[in-house]
């Protein structure tokens, strides 16, 4: 039997006031009394559920108390009541008790399989992220069907109408423009994360909407639904990313899908008979309202772990997310592109670096060669830069006094852009300007973007420089990064010969477009070359499994999820089918709380054999 309490945490402690103990209240959804008998018990408001855990006879004896108190019987008169729990003989004749949590406790048995690997009905979150204008439908549609023909249900999560509408009131009406509803709908959004004063608001109304679709057993605690798969359309803001990657560690996956502005712009313009001007003023607004509360696409698409690309094939876009699925349903012959392994050493790259407020790999190839791998951080004498190296006097591994950034205590970019503010301030007053106007005229420019002091080598520089300290050419090579490149590196990028750049994160700071519009190129490279034939060196975003997830799928035995085969004993080739295997990364409807008393089911059960051998039984 389950039993809940739903009502305040103030009526949950009145009720339960004639029981001696300490109240914690551990965070918002766990409330926590401990007895002096050493019972435990945990309260979690979202769900109303209780476990009782501690020692015995602590635990049992507050279970009861709180069950009579709760529903008005005492325990001895309600069949099923009495504590349940495994008690087997400790081999050197002590006793162990495992008390089972009560929310577990009927379905304990059938549970063993959450730890066994053999769980195979997981549930599945996709949320989708695109530019304004870009065909999301498409990516909606072939997801569908091939998780329905996977034995899925699929249920799709549309925020602007399953959750805007419960939390703001003037959302543009049925019958308005195109263009009155895209930009109220934008509104909309960012009036809910003003009002809230929380940018995750429409993700978590996402999940509470997802939550409010379960169906719920006799106690009214919602249900897992075996093979459900659900989708997410479309995130805005990066807040929303990390709540829901919050809410399902294992089971959620973003999927970033780009679209050329021309493309989009046609859509808008030709699709949806929005005025050419009007669909410039949204694309632009789309990407990255500087409001506090304003939407972010361009800052939340790199969060991505799948990365896919409407070019007006349909077919390859089926194929991309075809794909996709199938790593996540563990085959494994689905092996990376060499765009998504040198992303992903690129990234790894990055990891090295000590940098003060961004990390940034990059890799070189030429002719599908790795040839440097480099990261943004302080070059050391002699080439190269800083590792941390064992001190045999302290036997410590340590980084050089002096050396990096971080050993020295500073930035010295910021530090020498204060310097330059103050310096204009004191010049300013001393010809009788108002000093806290100019700084205010300093703060609004652009002057905090500047980089020209900062003492860290770019990582696309570090590694172009690795290739000149062994001799090896960069002409024609590739150089994949984890952000866009600067500036400042794009005209050495340039310089070395490199005919393709391949980016993640964009930087918004960076003047590389604008400032080589002779020899950049930033979309695709076959979107074709201008018209003088010239050459140019084409900057393009990423397209493929990103590195967030490159390891636990493309590993066949050291991912977090179950380990996959490619060929059985006798040496042949193992044979994938898509319906027949389960998600490689289970999201279990449980917690750890609940895995540990599986854990002690499983365990007492392997003693009570082992015992019975010994036993003679
Ligand atoms: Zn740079």
């Amino acid at each position: 039997m389950n039993v809940r309490f739903t009502g305040s945490y103030e009526e949950f402690r009145e009720k339960l006031q004639h029981i001696s103990g300490v109240w914690r209240d551990l965070n918002p959804n766990q409330k926590q009394l401990r007895t002096p008998a050493g019972g435990v018990l945990n309260w979690y408001p979202s769900t109303g559920s209780l476990t009782f855990q501690g020692n015995s006879p602590g635990a049992e004896k507050l279970r009861d108390e709180v069950i009579a108190a709760l529903t008005g019987t005492p325990v001895d008169a309600a069949p099923g009541l009495t504590p349940q729990r495994e008690t087997v003989p400790e081999r050197h004749g002590a006793e162990v008790t495992v008390p089972v949590p009560m929310a577990t406790a009927e379905s304990g048995a059938g549970r063993s399989g959450l730890l066994q690997r053999a769980f195979s009905e997981s549930e599945l979150v996709f949320a989708l992220i695109g530019a304004v204008g870009t065909e999301l439908q498409k990516v909606r549609g072939i997801l569908d069907d091939w998780l329905r023909k996977a034995g899925y249900s699929v249920r799709q999560i549309r925020i602007t109408q399953d959750v805007i509408p419960k939390i703001v009131e003037n959302i543009p009406r049925s019958g308005s423009s195109e263009y009155d509803r895209l930009s109220g709908l934008m509104d909309a959004g960012n009036e809910a994360r003003a009002t809230s004063g929380d940018n995750s608001i429409l993700a978590l109304g996402a999940a509470a909407y997802i939550n409010s679709q379960r169906s719920k057993d006799e106690n009214g605690c919602p249900q897992h639904v075996p093979r459900c798969a659900y989708v997410i359309s479309s995130l805005k803001h990066p807040d929303e990313v990390g709540r829901l990657r919050e809410i399902y560690p294992q089971g959620f996956y973003l999927i970033g899908v780009h679209a050329d502005e021309k493309r989009r712009f046609d859509y808008l313009t030709k699709d949806k008979s929005i005025s050419d001007a009007k669909a410039n003023e949204l694309i632009d607004r789309d990407e990255n309202e500087h409001l506090p509360h304003g939407q972010r696409v361009a800052d939340t698409f790199h969060l991505s772990d799948f990365f896919v690309r409407i070019d007006g094939q349909d077919d390859h876009l089926k194929d991309s997310v075809w794909r996709i699925l199938e790593l996540l349903f563990g085959n494994p012959y689905v092996t990376p592109t060499f765009d998504e392994y040198a992303m992903f050493l690129a990234f790894a790259a990055s990891l090295s670096s000590a940098d003060l407020s961004r990390q940034v790999g990059a890799v070189v190839a030429v002719d599908e060669q790795v040839v440097a791998t480099g990261a943004n951080d302080c070059p050391r004498a002699n080439g190269g830069r800083y590792w941390p190296v064992r001190n045999p006097k302290t036997h410590r591994i340590e980084d050089q006094e002096d050396g990096r950034d971080y050993m020295r205590g500073e930035d010295s970019n910021k530090v020498e852009q204060q310097k330059i503010i103050d310096e204009i301030l004191d010049r300013a007053e001393k010809t009788g300007l108002d000093r806290e106007k100019v700084r205010e005229a300093l703060d609004a420019s652009r002057i905090r973007d500047l980089t020209e002091f900062g003492r860290v080598v770019h990582a696309e520089m570090d590694a172009l420089l690795s290739c000149g300290r062994i001799r090896a050419p960069t002409q024609g090579g590739t150089l994949y990064c984890t952000t866009f490149p600067c500036h400042n590196c794009a005209k050495h990028i340039v310089g070395a010969g490199i005919h393709r750049v391949v980016f993640i994160e964009p930087y918004e700071k960076s003047k590389a477009a604008e400032f080589h519009s002779d020899s950049i190129q930033v979309g695709f490279a076959d979107l074709g070359s201008p018209p003088d034939d010239r050459r140019m060196v084409c900057f393009e975003p990423f397209v493929g499994v990103g590195p967030r997830r490159f390891f636990d799928l493309f590993s066949i035995r050291l991912g977090s999820g179950y380990p996959v085969e490619r060929k059985n004993v006798a040496g042949r080739v193992m044979e994938w089918k898509a319906g027949q295997s389960g998600l490689r990364l289970q999201m279990l409807p449980a917690s750890y709380l609940d895995l540990e008393f599986v854990a002690g089911d499983m365990f007492n059960k392997a003693r009570s054999a082992v015992t019975e051998l010994g036993n003679g039984g």
